[in-house]
């Protein structure tokens, strides 16, 4: 089967050609001289419009438990959802319970995704029981295409990782070329403000912002850049929302060390407002970090434009209001933590391009060039070049589209950014050289994505 995708503007990390896309098979075979292609079987007219290569996502969580109940978007539905956002790649966390070995967990999460999913997908694994076992089992999850390890700062009692464990697991990342992903906020401290917030009687969702200040992501980020440091692990900050955490970020990057960041789309258009919204609406924007004091976003995009942030993703985590956020009324802090995102990053990062924030190469940098080489899928992801994969999204630049959840395909019951009005629209994706999103249908299937079986992190010498 071929394919030609003809008339339309080719935009990489790299720069912007006019040029004929031909996809034969799984792959990109060339990009041509406008009109100098031959036949293929499915022509498609990208005139006005651009080719982008597809998204990577490196930051969801699919089908994840918590607290009795998971988050709203299984492997099914979740990476039909991010095909429709233009997103042709998701790196989920596989979640290690307590006494359980990183083997098995990683059984369970091919289990979950094997046979599911719209799009390819890999695996991070999320240690959170740190012992001579999961130690050994590291290596062997590294052997497997899982070389990226998350640990948590935050909550106490469940993911939380003592700066002992940490340091344990970052020796294991040093010696076997892993990366360690953090989740960088001080949770001890977090938990005693929660309780004296409760004390005083102070239960809507926006305490769960207020009693999560930036200085306590701050301060863990800058202890894990230091205790990375110690050991010479790569480290990775996660969904970094604010000033002081940006601000350690770019001094550890000043001086040579490995250490890079993401952020997601949710602190870059959201803020402590919303969370501080009426009659328990906040609850829909709760997640962690918090949403911020409007303020940051500045910083933020400059980070982006600058690279001490490398990489957008959604961290997302759904849950729906009726009957999962509102466990948390009357106690913000049994509202489960995850916001829905994955179908609209791109889109709304586009509108980052519109309001000069980014370059448009820049913006697929941070959406799926760099993804892609931070997490070893580069060249076979994150580019439009012969050989790679023909993962690849149409995007109208002058269509418009209103976000809400009467039209979008999250299984979730509340859009974060209902009545939205934004510029560009994902007009036609390709997951392996077949089109799975055109003319407004969804053409795909469950089962189609692939387990992707990682290389190491593409930025380390
Ligand atoms: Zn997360």
């Amino acid at each position: 089967m071929s394919v030609l995708i003809k008339g339309g503007t080719v935009v990489t990390a790299t720069g912007t050609t006019t040029a004929d896309v031909l996809v034969e098979g799984e792959t990109v075979s060339a990009l041509l001289a406008p009109g100098t292609a031959g036949e293929a079987d499915t022509v498609i007219d990208a005139t006005g419009k651009y080719v982008l290569p597809g998204g990577i996502d490196v930051h969801t969580h699919l089908e994840m438990p918590f607290g009795g109940t998971f988050s709203a978007d299984d492997f099914e539905t979740g990476t039909r959802a991010a095909a429709w956002g233009g997103t042709t790649s998701v790196i989920d966390f596989a979640v290690q319970p307590k006494g359980e070995s990183l083997l098995a967990t990683l059984d369970n999460w091919h289990a979950k995704a094997d046979g599911k999913t719209a799009i390819d997908y890999g695996f991070h694994m999320i240690v959170s029981d740190v012992n001579e076992q999961t130690l050994k089992e590291m290596d062997a999850c590294v052997d497997a295409g899982v070389n990226s390890f998350k640990m948590f700062m935050a909550y106490p009692g469940v993911f939380y990782a003592t700066d002992g464990e940490i340091l344990q697991a970052m020796h294991k990342a040093a010696d076997n070329g892993g990366m360690i992903m953090m989740h960088a906020e001080n949770g001890i401290a977090i938990d005693q403000l929660v309780v004296r917030a409760l004390g005083r009687g102070e239960t809507d969702p926006v305490h769960h912002g207020l009693t999560r200040p930036a200085e306590l992501e701050g301060e863990a980020t800058s202890r894990a850049i230091t205790l990375a440091k110690v050991t010479g692990a790569p480290l990775y900050i996660v969904h970094l929302s604010s000033t002081p955490a940006l601000d350690a970020v770019t001094a550890a990057r000043d001086t040579g060390q490995n250490v890079f960041a993401e952020t997601c789309p949710q602190y870059l258009f959201l803020s402590l407002d919303d969370l501080a919204r009426p009659d328990f609406e906040g609850a829909k924007y709760v997640c962690s970090p918090p949403l911020r004091p409007i303020e940051h976003q500045a910083a933020l995009w400059r980070g982006l434009r600058g690279n001490d942030l490398s990489i957008v993703s959604t961290d997302h985590c759904p849950f729906c209001f009726v009957g999962q956020k509102e466990l948390g009324r009357g106690d913000f802090s049994k509202i489960p933590n995850g916001m829905p995102g994955i179908e609209h990053r791109m889109d709304l990062m586009y509108q980052g391009v519109l309001a000069g924030h980014l370059p448009l190469t820049r913006f697929v940098e941070v959406t799926s060039t760099t993804p892609a080489r931070m997490f070893g899928l580069y060249p076979r992801k994150g580019t439009v070049a012969p050989g790679s994969d023909a993962d690849i999204v149409v995007y109208d630049p002058s269509a418009s589209q209103t976000l809400s959840v009467q039209t979008h395909h999250m299984n979730v019951d509340y859009s974060a950014y209902e009545g939205m009005e934004i510029t560009g629209k994902v007009s036609t994706v390709l997951s392996r050289g077949r089109v799975i999103i055109d003319g407004g249908e969804y053409h795909g299937s469950a089962g189609h994505g692939r387990f992707l079986e990682r290389e190491l992190c593409q930025y380390l010498s």
